[in-house]
C-alpha cells in the first residue's frame, strides 16, 4: 500500500463512520402494560400523607430538625426521601390553583420515564426498565458507584448516599424493588394508598391518560367524581367542581413521555417542572454515542494500514525498500 491509496481508504473509513455511523434511533414506545400514577395537582391538600406512607414503606426515616423530631422536615428528594410535596406560592398566596396571588402543589418523584436517562447512561444496567411495566428499578448488586445515572436524569431524581461508606443510588421505584413488592402481589403504590383525596391515582399508563383526558375535556365548575386509589378500581370518590385545567398532560410527550403523568391548573414552569423536549434525551444520546464509536473505525483504519507498510517494510529486501522511498518521494512531488 502506497501512500495514496492508504489517505484513500483512510478517507473511506471516515465517509462510513459520517454516515452508516450516526445510527439516531426515536423514542422508546411504553411498555405493553405501563404502569404509573397520575398526580392531579388541584386535588393536593398538601397533607404529606404521601411522603409518610412513602417512608414507610421503604423504610426511610424521617429528616428532623433538632428539637423538632416529631415532623418530616424533608424539602427535597435525597437517600432519606423518595417523594416530596412542594409548595408554589405568589404574592399574598391565599388563592388555591391560581398563579396571581395564589398557590399550589406539586409532587416530585421518580416519573418512570418511558424512555429513561438514568438506565441509558448507567454503564452496567445498574438501572433497568421493566419490560412489560416499564418501571425503573435499580439493582445494588450491579451498582459500581459511579453516580452517572444523577447527571442522565432530567429531573434530578437518583440521589447518591455519600453518608455511606458504602453508599448506593436511593430512588422511587414504584413500591416494587426486593422487599416491597407492592404492584406485583396485587396491591397498589404507597403514596397512592394513602392520599386522601384522589390527588395521586395509580394505574395502567393508558387508564391513567384517558383519565386525565377526561378531566381536562371537563367545564371549569362542573361537579366530577375523582376516583381515588386504584383508577380502574377506585376505592372510593372524591366528589368535586372541576377547576381550569392547564391543556398540559405533563409526561404525555416530554422526552419521551413517563409513565407518572401529572396535570394541574398553574403552568407547570410555575410548578419548577423543567423545559424539555419530546425527543428522548436518551435516544440523542445513544445517537451521538454510536457515531463516535463508528468514528473509532477511523483510527482502527489507520492503524491496519500503518501495521501493514510498516511490516512491509521490514520484510521487503533492501532494494525494494529504496523503490519504495523512491516511489513515496516520487508521489510527494506529485
Ligand atoms: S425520572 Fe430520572 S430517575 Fe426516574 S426514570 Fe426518569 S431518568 Fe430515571
Ligand atoms: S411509588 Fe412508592 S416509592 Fe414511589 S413515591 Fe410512591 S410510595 Fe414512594
Ligand atoms: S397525600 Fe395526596 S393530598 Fe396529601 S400531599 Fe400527598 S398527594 Fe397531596
Amino acid at each position: 500500500m502506497n501512500r495514496r491509496d492508504f489517505l484513500k481508504a483512510a478517507a473511506g473509513g471516515a465517509a462510513v463512520a459520517c454516515t452508516g455511523g450516526a445510527q439516531a434511533r426515536g423514542n422508546l414506545e411504553p411498555a405493553p402494560q405501563a404502569v404509573g400514577m397520575l398526580f392531579d395537582s388541584t386535588l393536593c391538600v398538601g397533607c404529606k400523607a404521601c411522603v409518610s406512607k412513602c417512608k414507610e414503606v421503604n423504610g426511610m426515616p424521617p429528616v428532623t430538625l433538632e428539637g423538632k423530631e416529631a415532623w418530616d422536615w424533608a424539602s427535597d428528594l435525597s437517600p432519606k426521601t423518595l417523594n416530596v410535596i412542594k409548595l408554589y406560592q405568589h404574592g399574598e398566596g391565599n388563592l388555591k390553583d391560581q398563579v396571581e396571588n395564589g398557590f399550589a402543589f406539586e409532587k416530585r418523584s421518580c416519573m418512570h420515564c418511558v424512555d429513561p436517562g438514568c438506565v441509558s447512561v448507567c454503564p452496567v444496567t445498574a438501572l433497568r426498565r421493566h419490560p412489560v411495566t416499564g418501571i425503573v428499578t435499580f439493582h445494588v448488586d450491579a451498582c459500581i458507584g459511579c453516580r452517572t445515572c444523577t447527571t442522565g436524569c432530567p429531573y434530578n431524581v437518583p440521589h447518591f448516599d455519600y453518608d455511606d461508606p458504602f453508599g448506593e443510588i436511593y430512588k422511587c421505584q414504584m413500591c416494587n424493588q426486593d422487599g416491597v413488592r407492592r404492584i406485583d402481589n396485587g396491591q397498589i403504590t404507597g403514596c397512592a394508598e394513602a392520599c386522601p383525596t384522589g390527588a395521586t391515582l395509580f394505574g395502567s399508563r393508558e387508564a391513567l391518560m384517558k383519565e386525565a383526558k377526561r378531566r381536562m375535556a371537563l367545564k371549569p365548575g362542573e361537579t366530577y367524581n375523582y376516583p381515588m386509589g386504584d383508577v380502574s378500581k377506585p376505592g372510593s370518590y372524591h366528589e368535586k367542581a372541576t377547576p381550569a385545567y392547564q391543556d398540559h398532560i405533563w409526561g404525555e410527550k416530554e422526552a419521551g413521555g413517563t409513565n407518572v403523568l401529572h396535570i394541574s391548573a398553574v403552568p407547570f414552569d410555575k410548578l419548577g417542572m423543567p423545559p424539555l423536549p419530546e425527543r428522548s434525551y436518551a435516544s440523542i444520546s445513544e445517537g451521538v454515542q454510536h457515531t463516535l464509536y463508528s468514528f473509532m473505525a477511523l483510527p482502527a483504519v489507520a492503524l491496519a494500514g500503518l501495521t501493514y507498510v510498516v511490516r512491509k517494510n521490514l520484510d521487503a529486501p533492501a532494494e525494494d525498500a529504496d523503490a519504495i522511498d523512491d516511489k513515496g518521494q516520487e508521489e510527494d512531488k506529485s
